[in-house]
């Protein structure tokens, strides 16, 4: 089989997308399947799906694109999408194409959505998303309802609701404080204009150990985006593995290409190494290390776990050095890696990295 390639479980992203939507669902909350990591992958969105997701989300128009136009998946071609990044004002016209919810926090480019959407004759469906102190996107709290007015005004443009995302640029974590927030900015809007905003979206993977806690009230949030949690079966705050998770659905496999037994220390005056960093060297005897085929073009090799007894030691564009406790590995071999979101996503968008599902026997 090529290798490199990354294994995906498909089982297991159902029954990690099934138990959360459940999960969360029993708390009033839904979820958007968000598909970026996986670059719009018509067979994890479709399993997604399956799991009871109500709509993909991707912070791409292209991924969005991809999904919608697959004409093996009827499904696919029915579901709700939710563009999760503001879109580009040079890409308006794709956004009404494909995306039936978009997340912004400009008016201009709420403008444009809506003389587009005019012209087309049909409606396109907004979230405004708000600053809550992570400081990536959002409207400031206090230039929420201006910017409300000014939506509403809009022909052909339907304010499905509010949302924040935390966790993400600074780490801010969701908590009882910033969710309240969010939940009176809905009231709030919801009494000054009488009207009900169907979504109050909460945010990301960041946000389950704050919604799974029975302790905390959900208030009007009533919707998350998830991808990580899914995919790795961790929450992001700790990346600890849920309870119940799995939390190797994707793997990254690789060959060996030599193995050897080399000494732990290099000779001669060292400088630095590819990618510009100066190792710090210890002399640890000689040691069994291998050179697998995948490189920091490949994959993001810090974001790379091994099983018990492999380490990864080394790596540069195209060559992975890791050290075997287990005595030599041999040429030919195949070794098996959690990844990181980091590693998940860069391995995903390599075009030398394959992708095998193992399909999905549960639906
Ligand atoms: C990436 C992203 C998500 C999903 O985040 P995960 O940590 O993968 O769950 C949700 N919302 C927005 C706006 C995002 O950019």
């Amino acid at each position: 089989m090529s290798a490199p390639r990354l294994e995906i479980d498909l089982n297991k992203v159902f029954y990690n997308a099934k138990t959360l939507v459940t999960r969360l669902n029993d708390r009033g909350i839904s979820v958007t399947g968000v598909t970026k990591v996986a670059l719009g992958s018509v067979e994890i969105a479709n399993v997604l799906l399956q799991a009871g997701v109500i709509s993909l989300g991707d912070s791409r128009i292209s991924n969005i694109k991809s999904m919608r136009v697959s004409k093996s998946h009827l499904l696919m071609q029915q579901a709700t999408t939710m563009l999760i990044r503001s879109p580009m004002l040079s890409q308006v016209a794709e956004v009404l194409e494909y995306a039936d919810i978009s997340c912004n926090t400009e008016i201009d480019v709420i403008k444009k959505l809506s003389d587009a959407a005019y012209r087309r004759g049909y409606n396109h469906h907004i979230v405004l998303m708000v600053e809550l102190g992570d400081l990536r996107e959002g409207i400031m709290p206090k230039d929420l309802t201006e910017t409300v007015r000014a939506v509403l005004a809009l022909p052909n443009i339907i304010l499905k609701g509010i949302g924040a995302n935390l966790a993400c640029r600074s780490g801010v974590s969701p908590d009882p404080v910033n969710m309240m927030t969010l939940s009176q900015l809905a009231e709030d809007i919801e009494t000054e204009f009488n009207l009900t905003l169907e979504i109050v979206s909460g945010g990301n993977s960041a946000n389950l150990t704050w919604a799974l806690d029975r302790q905390n009230e959900t208030g009007r949030i009533n919707h998350l985006r998830l991808g990580e949690s899914i995919f790795l079966g961790c929450e992001t705050l700790d990346r600890k593995p849920i309870t119940g998770l799995y939390t190797d659905a994707i793997q990254l496999i690789a060959e060996v290409i030599e193995a050897k037994v080399k000494p732990s220390k290099p000779t001669g005056n060292i400088a630095q190494t590819a990618f510009g960093k100066v190792l710090p060297m210890v002399d640890r005897g000689n040691v069994s290390q291998a050179i697998l085929a995948v490189g920091i073009q490949d994959v993001d090799t810090d974001g790379l776990r091994a099983v018990m007894g492999i380490e990864v030691t080394g790596a540069s564009s195209d060559h992975l050095i890791v050290e075997s406790a287990h005595g030599t590995l041999r040429v030919g071999e195949e070794i098996a890696f959690q990844v990181d979101y980091s590693a998940l996503v860069r391995s995903m968008t390599s075009p030398f990295v394959s992708k095998k599902y193992l399909p999905c026997r549960h639906f």
